[in-house]
């Protein structure tokens, strides 16, 4: 295509306009002098969620459009009403959570607007790596998600992207609605949602995790010449179960991730405010724990922990 060959070589940057909102989502479209496909790479669809943003800054900085096959579209900040209101989960536009609301609607909320805006982004590329990591009072241990309900040709190559990517813990999701990877399997895109990163910690540990994953991805798809890191082979889990809180109240957990945990086991209580027990939270779910809550406030309904098992 002409119009390709004149930014062929070159990093562009800039901001994309979210239509019927103030949402300017910032951008590093890098086009390689080679042919070849484009991958979709985004951070902080989750505000609070620093490594990934970080990590999305520091990859559209380091790749080099000389040595690179096709085009890598980096959304640094996807969600900025989220980072700069320094809130987890939810988008203060409208109290959405960004991930729950692919693949959006372009007439709908802020949320569902900025969703659709990415997703027209997403209808251009072959790949999406959406990264992500424990929220603002999310304890977590890395993991990488990627969709089990995608036709076998998605499911193999979101496979092979997720152990690329070198985080030992692996889980194939069932659809989650409105998630990124349920929306890529729709559409027909391999994509992974890596999580490395916890309470509201710009950790350069996490943020290496994620920027060593998508060099190694880009390696594993031909966009870099040479092969992807070898890793051992990860944990594979198949069941992640959620659990939430019946009501509000002070949260305690007993467990924390990384924990092996049994079913039916106390994984912690949720007390009133004078300290009386209102709820003893056993899990539902033989496994490892991956995620708890480490905020004491918790709403009815907030998640709690997670656990996974193969
Ligand atoms: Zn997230």
């Amino acid at each position: 295509m002409a119009g390709l060959d004149t930014v062929a070589g070159r990093k562009l940057r800039g901001y994309l306009e979210v239509p019927g909102t103030e949402v300017r989502i910032p951008y590093t479209d890098v086009r390689g002098v080679k042919d070849g496909p484009t991958l979709l790479l985004s951070g902080g669809v989750h505000g609070g969620e620093y490594p990934g943003i970080a990590a999305a800054i520091e990859v559209a900085s380091r790749l080099d459009p000389q040595e690179l096959h096709g085009r890598v579209m980096v959304l640094h900040l996807t969600n900025p009403p989220a980072f700069w209101g320094k809130s987890q989960y939810w988008n203060p536009l409208d109290g959405k959570n960004l991930n729950r609301c692919f693949p959006g609607d372009p007439e709908g909320s802020a949320s569902e607007r900025m969703a659709a805006r990415v997703i027209q982004e997403l209808r251009q590329a072959n790949y999406w790596v959406d990264m992500h990591g424990g929220d603002i009072h999310e304890e977590l241990v890395p993991f990488t998600i990627f969709s089990d309900h995608a036709s076998d040709e998605v499911r193999k190559t979101s496979e092979a992207m997720a152990r690329a990517y070198g985080i030992p813990r692996l889980i194939r999701s069932g659809s989650v609605a409105g998630g990124s990877y349920a929306a890529a399997a729709e559409l027909g895109v391999p994509a992974i949602l890596p999580e490395s990163g916890q309470v509201g910690q710009l950790d350069p540990v996490s943020q290496a995790i994620h920027v060593q994953g998508v060099f190694d991805v880009l390696h594993l798809l031909g966009f870099l010449e040479g092969d992807p890191t070898p890793h051992t082979a990860p944990q594979v889990y198949t069941r992640f179960v959620w659990s939430r809180a019946s009501q509000q109240g002070f949260w305690r957990p007993r467990v924390h991730p990384g924990d092996r945990i049994a079913l039916g086991a106390l994984a912690g209580i949720l007390h009133d405010v004078y300290g009386e027990t209102l709820e003893e939270v056993r899990s539902p779910e033989a496994g490892e724990v991956l995620f708890t809550a480490s905020s004491f406030a918790i709403g009815a309904d907030d998640p709690l922990f997670a656990v996974a098992a193969p």
